[in-house]
């Protein structure tokens, strides 16, 4: 490999790797794939007139989502933030309550523990998984907690950590062995973020499935969408019945008659929307194929440059790629707004990661464990295009 001597030199490869696999003369991110059923399901929703939170293809798209993933119960809802609000719910969070988050997430994980009136204690990620650094969560835990009642408590605040909300980060599972164990080892509730990681499996056993309830998104940019939409997942029928009950204003059933037994939510998916989820289900396994090869084309194209890695799937894990990525070395950091800007004026769309999320001033006051982890990864990540059609050979 030849050295990289300057900064243009760099952005210029990078973009040369994107266009040769891409093969087009600009690419978005990611766009959604409407090959199936689409169109048919949509007009039979409509012809049916319901198109509203009851109809047959929310109950349809419900079996079919726990079949696919193994989960016992799928509950559709209305956004994947709704779907982890209500995760976080079903888990026990309360207020006052801490939830243990990575700082390197989309900021509805944040909002959603903030929903319930916990406040998000963030935590480092690592480079293998981009998921919560596991060895390093352990030792802040046996310094900085203590076990009262069945309760893990931060010394310092004094308040109860309730639970674990990990994310799948671009689709490629967290270590998931090391989460159950931290769960069990300090009585914190595991509840999964997969909002990326539909048909990601973490040994041969699908994401969103190893917590005591797990959270999908459907919205428009993620592996398949319903325009929008979530869902949780649970092998719970406890559970998932308390979600439904929750997500249509608690509800008790009758005729005609309006009772409702607590304070709740309107958070149930549309059949309009469960329509298109139906369509879309039907062609997953082949946009994930499509996806996994493009990574493939990814990292051969990039296997040649000086400086850039492309970022393939953990050990034992099979991932969706639902967002490619590249990683700068280090000394290369700098490099990393040069080469945005480049691939983004030449039409090809390419994003750094999320801000770290202990920086928005909303979240100034969370606690928060040694971020470095993260913040190296902040400097070097980069997406790029990554829709499925770009590996079916447009
Ligand atoms: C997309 C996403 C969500 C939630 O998505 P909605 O847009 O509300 O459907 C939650 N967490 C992560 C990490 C996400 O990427």
């Amino acid at each position: 490999m030849n050295p990289v001597r300057n900064p243009e030199e760099l952005a210029d490869k990078v973009l040369g790797a994107i266009k040769a696999v891409a093969g087009l003369d600009s690419a978005m991110l990611h766009e959604p794939t409407f090959q199936g059923n689409e169109w048919k399901y949509l007009k039979e929703c409509l012809d049916s007139t319901f198109v509203s939170s009851v109809g047959k293809f929310v109950d349809q798209f419900e079996v079919e989502l726990a079949s696919y993933t193994g989960a016992k119960y799928a509950v559709a809802m209305v956004n994947g933030s709704a779907a982890l609000h209500m995760a976080l719910l079903l888990a026990g969070v309360v207020r006052d309550d801490e939830v243990l988050i990575p700082a390197l997430t989309f900021v509805a994980t944040a909002n959603a523990v903030t929903y319930c009136g916990a406040i998000p204690h963030f935590v480092d990620s690592e480079k293998q998984t981009f998921g919560i650094d596991i060895d390093k969560l352990s030792a802040y835990l046996q310094a900085n907690t203590l076990q009262e009642g069945g309760n893990c408590i931060n010394r310092v605040t004094r308040r109860v950590i309730r639970a674990i909300a990990p994310m799948h980060v671009f689709g490629h599972p967290s270590n998931l062995e090391g989460l159950l164990k931290i769960s069990k080892d300090y009585n914190i509730a595991l509840v999964e973020d997969a909002a990326e990681s539909l048909g990601s499996q973490y040994c041969g056993r699908h994401t969103g499935t190893f917590g005591i309830v797990g959270a999908l998104s459907f919205n428009g940019n993620k592996t398949i969408t319903t325009g929008g939409g979530g869902a949780l997942l649970t092998n719970s029928l406890e559970l998932a019945r308390l979600a439904k009950h929750l997500s249509t204003t608690a509800k008790i059933p009758h005729q005609w008659e309006y009772s409702h037994d607590c304070v709740a939510f309107n958070y149930r998916m549309p059949n309009l929307n469960a329509a298109l989820g139906c369509a879309q289900l039907e062609i997953l396994p082949k946009l994930i194929e499509a996806k996994r090869k493009l990574a493939l084309e990814y990292r051969n194209s990039f296997s040649g440059i000086e400086g850039v890695s492309f970022k393939l799937e953990p050990e034992n894990c099979r991932s969706n790629y639902w967002l490619q990525t590249i990683i700068l070395d280090s000394k290369h950091a700098n490099t990393r707004d040069r080469i945005l800007e480049k691939t983004n004026q030449s039409g090809f769309m390419t994003r750094p990661v999320w801000n770290l999320l202990h920086k928005f001033k909303q979240f100034a006051n969370s606690p928060k464990m040694d971020l470095s982890g993260a913040i190296d990864l902040e400097k070097t990540l980069i997406n790029i295009p990554s829709s499925a059609h770009l590996g079916m050979g447009n």
